[in-house]
């Protein structure tokens, strides 16, 4: 078959042959329809240290994907050929206190498809059967492809009550854009989404901020005391850009009993007022990847509730032009870009 690997210790992604991979007892074959490309995937292409020191070489990349069942090992029960999944990139090991008391995501052992495991960048992808999510037919295959970020956007939006609060999210990437149509969905009051980078704030826009702000141009805490009436700052923050200064911004910008869920990855230490996290009294909770599967469902939910995320969509390149799909995440203008095996 043919698929996407890191053959080489060094920038780039190569098409090669692989062997087809062959599922044990409890595996899934998957035949891949569309795989969007992750932030994960750009560091692995780029070869940046974190990818140095994580990935095995050579490795097949992608996790975030659908497709259809094309076969499976003897011990699975609940899937028949031609289902439609997409699935958990996070694959548990079951035996650890988290995984046994149903605490998944949790896990202290967990693998990561296309990371430590072959990926989805392939016109097969094995998979256990526990890992995988049958899709409802109302839910189409592109909006189904990227269930995996959107499954980090709705884990952290969800983490605390939005309704009617004054919301934060720094970082308009394809995560904190969704945060954002979820936070507004669910019936946040103000959604303010910050950036350096205006073509992502327009994206933000259309996906229903209230009110996007340049930081590198315009002062958030104006924008939001001035001409929003929030003189006492933000109810809840979702840190989506993994910058230490947005994280610092954010602590400055909340009210008192506020409270911030953290996704975006710094790539180094971040130094933040902890005085503002005390005398605030600021709650602040790091969210790693989805819960297993209460955020499947969530999702699931949200996009038969009516939430619209085809804005995000902004990209398609058949298989065989992935570099220019690399070539447009490389240069921040872009949302979500999937690739078509
Ligand atoms: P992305 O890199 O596409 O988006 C990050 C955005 O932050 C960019 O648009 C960038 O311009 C913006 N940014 C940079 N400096 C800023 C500043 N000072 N203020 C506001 N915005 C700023 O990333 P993504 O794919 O949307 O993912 C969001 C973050 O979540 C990344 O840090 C990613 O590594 C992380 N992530 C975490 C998990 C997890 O399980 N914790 C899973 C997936 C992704
Ligand atoms: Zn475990």
């Amino acid at each position: 078959m043919k698929a996407l690997s890191k053959q080489e210790a060094r920038e780039g992604l190569w098409m090669v042959q692989a062997a087809l991979p062959i599922p044990g007892p409890n595996d899934l074959l998957i035949r891949i329809k569309h795989s969007s490309i992750c932030g994960t995937d750009v560091h692995i292409y780029k070869w940046d240290e974190w990818a140095q020191k994580t990935i095995p070489v050579p490795m097949i990349v992608g996790h975030e994907y659908v497709g259809v069942v094309a076969g499976m090992g003897s011990e699975v029960r609940g899937f028949e050929i031609g289902d439609r999944v997409s699935g958990e990139g996070h694959v548990t090991c079951g035996h650890c206190r988290n995984c046994r008391a149903g605490r998944r995501h949790l896990c202290r052992n967990t693998l990561g498809v296309g990371v430590n495991r072959p990926g989805s960048f392939a016109e097969y992808l094995v998979l256990p059967a526990f890992n995988a999510f049958k899709l409802p037919a109302d839910i189409p295959d592109e909006i189904a492809s990227i269930f995996d970020p959107f499954g980090n956007a709705v884990h952290t939006a969800l983490t605390y009550d939005l309704v009617g609060e004054d919301v934060l999210v720094t970082g308009a990437g394809p995560i904190g854009v969704m945060a954002a149509a979820v936070a507004r969905h669910v019936g946040a009051r103000n959604v303010v989404v910050t950036d350096v980078n205006d073509y992502r704030l327009d994206l933000a826009r259309q996906m229903g901020a209230t009110r996007t702000v340049n930081v590198a141009r315009d002062d958030l805490w104006t924008v939001a005391a001035d001409e929003l009436g929030m003189t006492e700052g933000f109810d809840v923050g979702l840190e989506m850009s993994g910058s230490g200064l947005a994280f610092a911004q954010m602590v400055k910008a909340m009210n008192h009993g506020g409270k911030i869920a953290l996704l975006g990855i710094p790539s180094g230490q971040v130094d933040i007022d902890w005085n503002d996290v005390i005398f605030k009294m600021l709650t602040v909770k790091g969210i790693y990847g989805r819960e297993m599967f209460e955020t499947w469902y969530k999702m699931t939910a949200l996009i038969q509730s009516g939430l619209n995320l085809t804005p995000v969509l902004t990209h398609r390149f058949p298989i065989d032009e992935f570099q220019q799909g690399f070539d447009v995440m490389l240069g921040g203008q872009s949302g979500k870009v999937i690739l078509d095996w």
